[in-house]
């Protein structure tokens, strides 16, 4: 069954007023937001908007012939009426017939009304922060623009950019090399680049220079400010995230000189468009300040939802209302997305029983529910958080070299898991758990 989709395509122009009229698809109209502004005649803007019918999988191609379609009309009106009338990127496509809620995929995202208080408290900070660089800013205003464009390469370049952005200041560590030597460096550097046809000889004497000079490459760094903001625990720090980053620097570039598409181009702008997420979502932590500062998920492990409700539950023991709740949530979590689901949970399709969790007139962890054992110390959780966390850390020992996960009992007991030695085990001591959620219970302890 192909969905009704709706795009708008903003138009450029200046000094012309045009009438609103429908053709095949395409609606030309005022944009609503100028139709309140008390703005002179030549001022006013316009859009397009397109209808379609599409299904799911066919709806980008739809999309494009649209705006193709819109490029044309826009073309004759050029024409007809001597003024240049531009039908600019469409905005991101969505159903007009699905308003309700928050969703991840098409449809109209629609904010309840009563979360409005996030944007104004938020702003009133960062607008007020001095704590708050230029570039993040920068980063900020490129992911913006990465989120709004339909394209997925477009999104790819913005989003590649928003990242950049964030590490320029760290690229190269300029006191670390003589100035003497530098400058003519330099020069021979982008000598031998214009020099060089082929890429991969290009980017091994690039490689050659960067660790001659300490230069860092731009993957090296974004990898590093991953690493560093997210923490090594992160499941998106690992091996190939560095691999990964050059590999979208070369797509970049390839694009950009040599006029190649991208592969899996949306896929690619996703994953660069979450990197930015996150690390925005940490340094823009000046922003988020009293109720919305919250050391609740430390771990840079992401939460399961379920787990993030009976966290945030646990460290509030006289209970939560719905809409407090929310508030925490999103403190926790800096993410809307994030804070639907888990108030979703106390929705009536959800067991809040099996979760643990009581309804009053307010919510609470209920205190006579599960209690979780630790298989190696007895020691008893109210929350099988709680537990992961306790078998994760208990016992270890920073030493010279780092952490030491396999000191003490508990050690004992990850060395057993295969665990490793130097570094935390967040996500495979939660699998393990989650497995043995039942048997680890207290009253199946007997
Ligand atoms: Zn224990």
């Amino acid at each position: 069954m192909p969905d009704s989709y709706e795009v708008r395509i903003p138009i450029r122009t200046e000094s012309i007023s045009l009438p609103e009229f429908n053709v095949n698809g395409l609606k030309v109209r005022e944009t609503p937001r100028s139709r309140s502004e008390d703005r002179r005649a030549s001022d006013k803007r316009f859009e397009f908007i397109a209808n379609f019918q599409a299904e799911q999988d066919e709806r980008d191609e739809k999309t494009k012939e649209m705006h193709e379609r819109a490029q044309r009309l826009s073309h004759i009106i050029s024409f007809l009426t001597g003024h240049g009338v531009v039908a600019e990127t469409p905005l991101k496509t969505y159903r007009p017939d699905s308003r309700v809620r928050i969703t991840e995929t098409s449809g109209a995202t629609v904010i309840p009304s009563d979360w409005e208080n996030f944007f104004v408290d938020l702003y009133e900070v960062l607008e007020e922060s001095d704590e708050i660089d230029t570039e993040i800013l920068r980063a900020l205003r490129w992911f913006t623009r990465g989120l709004a464009s339909e394209h997925p390469t477009d999104r790819f370049l913005a989003f590649w950019l928003a990242l950049e952005i964030q590490v320029k200041a760290q690229e190269k560590s300029a006191d670390e090399i003589d100035p003497n030597v530098e400058d003519p460096v330099e020069q021979a550097m982008e000598a031998m680049r214009n020099g060089i046809e082929s890429d991969y000889v290009k980017s091994r004497v690039n490689q050659f220079i960067a660790e001659a000079i300490r230069d860092e490459t731009i993957p090296e760094a974004i990898a590093r400010e991953i690493r560093e903001t997210l923490g090594e625990n992160h499941s998106i720090v690992n091996n190939e995230l560095e691999g990964k980053i050059r590999s979208f620097q070369s797509d970049r570039s390839d694009l950009v000189h040599d006029g190649d598409p991208i592969d899996e181009v949306k896929s690619k702008a996703s994953t660069l468009e979450s990197y930015n997420r996150l690390l925005l979502k940490r340094k823009l932590d000046p922003v988020f300040v009293e109720e919305y500062g919250s050391d609740m998920f430390p771990d840079a492990t992401e939460v399961p939802r379920a787990t993030a409700l009976q966290i945030i539950l646990a460290d509030n023991p006289d209970g939560l209302t719905k809409a407090e709740l929310r508030k925490e949530a999103f403190a926790a979590t800096r993410d809307f997305q994030q804070t639907a689901r888990i108030v979703e949970l106390l929705g009536p399709h959800h067991d809040l029983e099996n979760l643990g969790i009581v309804e009053d007139s307010v919510y609470k962890l209920d205190r006579d529910g599960p209690v979780f054992v630790c298989p190696v110390c007895g020691d008893e959780f109210e929350v099988v958080f709680a537990l992961i966390r306790h078998l994760t850390d208990a016992d270890a020992v920073e030493t010279d070299e780092g952490m030491d996960y396999h000191s003490g009992e508990h050690g004992e007991w990850r060395a057993d898991q295969e665990l490793a030695e130097n570094k935390r085990e967040w996500r495979e001591v939660d699998s393990w758990v989650t497995k043995r959620r039942e048997k680890l219970r207290a009253d199946d302890k007997e």
